[in-house]
């Protein structure tokens, strides 16, 4: 038996007087006897929530894989398929329509030709006064009218290289994993696992940047600002006084929309690398702009770039 002095108590919060009998692993606790029951029993009670909570999203993924029908964007695709069907029956009608037309009106002119023909050989035969040139020409009158009846080559199809008929979409995920990765200074600390950038309190302009490089596809982020400004030999982007950045250089804007960006404003960044432009979207103002990047000033791959102006300013990147 050891000595009291060496013995440990058990470290139940109620303040058991048992001696220490085992010693938890996970959290290093010795405890009595009785409350190592308790106490597994209770990391046993917690298995179980996250097992019935596993079960509970097993059977959700189940049902959502099995189900395929019933993923939101379905709906979406349905709705584009149902109008594009309509628009191009509506189209094959016009041109069926147009065709008809047409048609019509080129058979009362060849009948108009027929009607000229016949009444030339009725005179001809009548009078018994035709010769040979006259035969040639009614042969080549009457081989006309019928290659011009039979031939599809009075009408064409034509395709139209302009607006298209139906608008062509597609799939594409986008990149929700954006998170800030770099800093300028001290001036600015990362935080929250890379979701929140927070300026200190000094009035300064620092940098932070995005971890991720975007290269290909449209990668869309949101995220809200409290101050927010661009800068760099590279840069293309907006900032909250109303100035566009291009190359790096600011432009007073001129657009309809004042840009700003105010305290819990919730901004969405789009850059779309396949069409080499990058877009934003003030959530509150619904102001959308949109620049062009030159990828000989800012190749590829891109950033997300962030600059802090304001003492205490903070941006944070929502999940979407
Ligand atoms: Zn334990
Ligand atoms: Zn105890």
């Amino acid at each position: 038996m050891a000595s009291s002095s060496a013995r440990k108590y058990c470290a139940n919060v109620n303040g058991c007087k048992q001696t220490a009998a085992a010693l938890c692993e996970g959290c290093s606790q010795a405890l009595c006897t009785k409350h190592f029951i308790d106490h597994r029993r209770l990391l046993d009670e917690e298995m179980d929530v996250i097992i019935s909570e596993y079960n509970q999203f097993q059977n959700t993924f189940n049902k959502e894989t099995t189900n395929f029908d019933s993923h939101p964007l379905i709906q979406q695709i349905n709705e584009w398929e149902k109008e594009s069907i309509v628009k191009i029956q509506q189209k094959a009608q016009e041109l069926r329509q147009d065709l008809l037309e047409q048609t019509s009106i080129n058979l009362k002119e060849l009948s108009k030709k027929l009607q000229h023909l016949s009444e030339q050989l009725k005179e001809g035969r009548e009078h018994d006064s035709f010769v040979e040139t006259d035969l040639c020409d009614w042969k080549k009158s009457l081989d006309d009218l019928k290659a011009n009846l039979t031939s599809p080559s009075t009408f064409r199809i034509s395709q139209d290289d302009g607006i298209p008929l139906v608008q062509n979409v597609f799939v594409h995920s986008i990149e929700t994993n954006e998170v800030f990765e770099q800093v300028f200074n001290n001036n600015v600390r990362i935080e929250e696992n890379g979701l929140v950038a927070i300026h200190d309190a000094i009035i300064a302009y620092t940098e932070i940047r995005g971890k991720t490089e975007y290269t290909s596809g449209i990668n869309s982020k949101s995220t809200p600002l409290q101050n927010l400004s661009y800068s760099s030999t590279s840069t293309y982007g907006w900032a909250s006084n109303n100035f566009l950045w291009l190359n790096g250089q600011p432009h007073l804007d001129t657009s309809t929309y004042y840009i700003e960006m105010k305290i819990n404003d919730v901004i969405s960044l789009i850059f779309d690398c396949d069409n080499s432009k990058i877009l934003m979207i003030n959530e509150r103002t619904n102001a959308k702009f949109e620049l062009i990047v030159n990828i000989d000033h800012c190749p590829f791959p891109w950033q997300l770039h962030v600059i802090l102006y304001e003492a205490n300013s903070r941006v944070r990147i929502l999940s979407n």
